[in-house]
């Protein structure tokens, strides 16, 4: 029974949008963060309120350097260290290690290049590119047991490489930033509306359901809406796009969640497909590496993410 019940996939989403990203992706004793851009102190909170505040934290994955997916790494990094009783390695593409601001650099960063499958714990791990305005972003698709998560944000257009990532997909955290009347309409300045809306910005609406009906496929269970726009979009405008996405995909049995940024969402449990799954190692200790160099990026880019 109890090696049934650590089977179970749970996905958390604790924050999400432009003032902060951090999901878990494990299950009741252990797993990772993907991104880490509100405060520790939230970040641990959020985890202890939906009673995953005793789970090991194996790794944290970064998807870009903007602050509102990275801005807690470095505190993290040290209070994971504390409580955990060794160090929890930070994976991240070179880009990102570069455009890293040295005040949120935790110490202990691993290298991760697209396609390149890593384990963590019992997880396994690919990281893919995905185009974004910044030096060399990356989505995450987390399995464990046949179950595959997916947290794909960040991204101005879908690509080939996305949607087939979609296809393997039981769960789907993916962006769904604004509405595109709402933004044209909205109050950001002319060259943040096309930022926003350019290629390497965010995912629209209509964008993401695209994805969804070019992507998805019957093992699709759970689609977690996410980096909504306060702005710019409301969760009822992206729901109805998200659910004629199901509907004209023709999928059934699928639950829309609007992942918010000031509370967590109620966690996603997944039973795994295959049986039984390895016992949980402890991860590789992360090589120390040479200084990076300084770089603060722009301040918009930081601020919008
Ligand atoms: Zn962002
Ligand atoms: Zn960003």
């Amino acid at each position: 029974m109890d090696l049934l019940f650590h089977q179970d996939i749970v996905v958390a989403t604790l924050a999400s949008g432009s003032r902060g990203n951090c999901t878990y992706i494990g299950d009741d004793r252990s797993g990772v963060l993907v991104d880490c851009g509100l405060s520790t102190r939230q970040i641990l909170t959020r985890l202890d309120d939906l009673g995953l505040g005793g789970v090991r934290i194996e790794a944290v994955l970064l998807t870009h350097e903007h602050a509102d997916h990275v801005g807690a790494a470095r505190v993290l990094d040290e209070r994971l260290r504390r409580r955990q009783g060794r160090p929890v390695p930070f994976h991240a593409s070179r880009g990102t290690r570069v455009g890293l601001d040295r005040r949120c650099t935790p110490s202990g960063l691993v290298e991760t290049v697209s396609g390149q499958t890593f384990r963590v714990g019992s997880f396994v791990v690919e990281p893919f590119t995905i185009p974004h305005d910044t030096r060399d972003p990356l989505a995450y698709v987390v399995e464990r047991g046949g179950v595959c998560v997916g947290v794909i944000t960040d991204l101005g257009r879908s690509t080939r490489l996305v949607e087939a990532q979609v296809s393997r997909l039981d769960v789907a955290v993916l962006e769904f930033n604004h509405d595109l009347e709402m933004l044209l309409d909205g109050p950001y300045p002319w060259s943040l509306k096309q930022r926003v809306k350019g290629p390497h910005g965010h995912l629209s609406n209509a964008q993401a359901a695209e994805v969804l009906v070019a992507g998805a496929s019957s093992r699709l269970k759970h689609v977690v809406l996410a980096h909504l726009s306060d702005d710019n979009n409301t969760p009822q405008t992206a729901l109805l796009a998200a659910e004629e996405a199901v509907q004209r995909a023709g999928l059934s049995d699928v639950t829309l969640t609007v992942a918010r940024q000031g509370t967590p969402i109620d966690p996603i449990r997944v039973r795994a497909r295959t049986h039984p799954v390895a016992p949980p190692r402890p991860a590789r200790l992360p090589r120390p590496r040479v200084p990076l160099t300084k770089d603060t990026g722009s301040p918009q880019l930081a601020l919008f993410g």
